[in-house]
């Protein structure tokens, strides 16, 4: 995060932020039993309002994994969204900003499971958040030696905090290697996702992505590239399985994310993705996102919710 909020909303109100606390023995504590979305919201082109983009479709999935937990959600959809304006206009916010929801579950009887027997609640967190680091110039990525979760065992399809140990791993064994990332295997071999971004490699002209049911979270910015490519960049696509192999042969390969939107990959494994750089698939997909995030193509506002940025609530 790179700076603090003053306040968050938490217990149903907004609450300062070294007053947002959960017990040590509550179940998202002591076992990570929360489930969680990032938004991004983006300052319009001229810079008077933030949009968040695609909220709805975050909320859908927010509520999805909620479902897949067996949580009852604790508050409707729109009052998430007023907790989203109401941090921002709050903290007077008038920048790019990152949000986070996430509904926890406390203390309960005995350390037990039973939704029943323990509280419940959720969390709206919203910061200032910049571009990802290696947005222009593109990341060196590894293979994990771990393998990504899967549906029969710890459903990458539920955002849960959980499943963020195996990210973890990942990510850090990574890093500890020298690398800037991580992409992940399931448990067939093939090419899953990265430890918090969806991946894409062109293979002859053609933008290819794992299917959903490859071990990976249905991203939103992966269904948004897939339209993107299709309706208005004219570049083929192709939803199949994905090879380690043809990432060391792609001529392009990225991530695609809320946080890490569209970061090339220019090696893994130190085998160069196509000419080493960013490619120009890469970079168109890139160009159009921007300009969608930031209200300049007015064919996708229908992806963008207004707040107004620096309003006293
Ligand atoms: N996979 C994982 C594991 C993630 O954490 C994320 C980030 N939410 C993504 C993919 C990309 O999803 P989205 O485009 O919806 O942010």
């Amino acid at each position: 995060m790179s700076r603090q909020p003053e306040y968050v909303w938490m217990g149903g109100d907004y609450i300062r932020w070294q007053d947002a606390k959960v017990h040590v023995a509550s179940e998202c504590a002591m076992r990570g039993a929360n489930v969680f979305e990032g938004i991004r919201g983006y300052l319009d082109a001229p810079g008077t309002r933030l949009m968040f983009f695609r909220l709805p479709d975050h909320l859908d999935r927010f509520f999805n994994s909620m479902k897949l937990m067996r949580m009852q959600p604790p508050y409707a959809r729109a009052t998430y969204v007023e907790a989203i304006a109401g941090c921002t206009a709050q903290n007077g916010f008038a920048e790019d900003v990152y949000v986070r929801l996430t509904t926890y579950f406390g203390l309960g009887k005995n350390y037990g499971y039973l939704p029943d027997e323990v509280e419940i609640d959720s969390a709206v967190i919203v910061s200032p958040r910049g571009r990802p680091e290696g947005l222009p110039q593109g990341i060196h990525c590894m293979t994990s030696t771990w393998l990504r979760i899967s549906d029969r065992a710890m459903p990458p399809r539920i955002k849960a905090g959980a499943n963020y140990q195996n990210s973890r791993l990942a990510f850090v064994e990574a890093r500890i290697n020298g690398y800037d990332g991580a992409l992940l295997l399931n448990a067939d071999g093939r090419v899953a996702e990265g430890p918090g971004a969806c991946l894409f490699i062109v293979r002859a002209g053609t933008l290819i992505t794992p299917p959903v049911t490859a071990g990976i979270l249905e991203s939103i910015t992966r269904a948004t590239v897939l339209e993107l490519a299709t309706r208005e960049l004219g570049i083929p696509t192709a939803i199949r399985d994905v090879d380690r192999t043809e990432v060391y042969l792609a001529d392009e390969a990225f991530f695609c994310g809320t946080a890490q939107e569209i970061t090339p990959i220019i090696s893994l494994d130190r085998y160069a993705v196509g000419s080493g750089e960013p490619g120009a698939i890469t970079r168109s997909v890139q160009q159009f996102f921007f300009q969608i995030v930031r209200g300049e193509r007015p064919a996708y506002s229908h992806w963008l919710t207004p707040v107004p940025a620096k309003v006293a609530v």
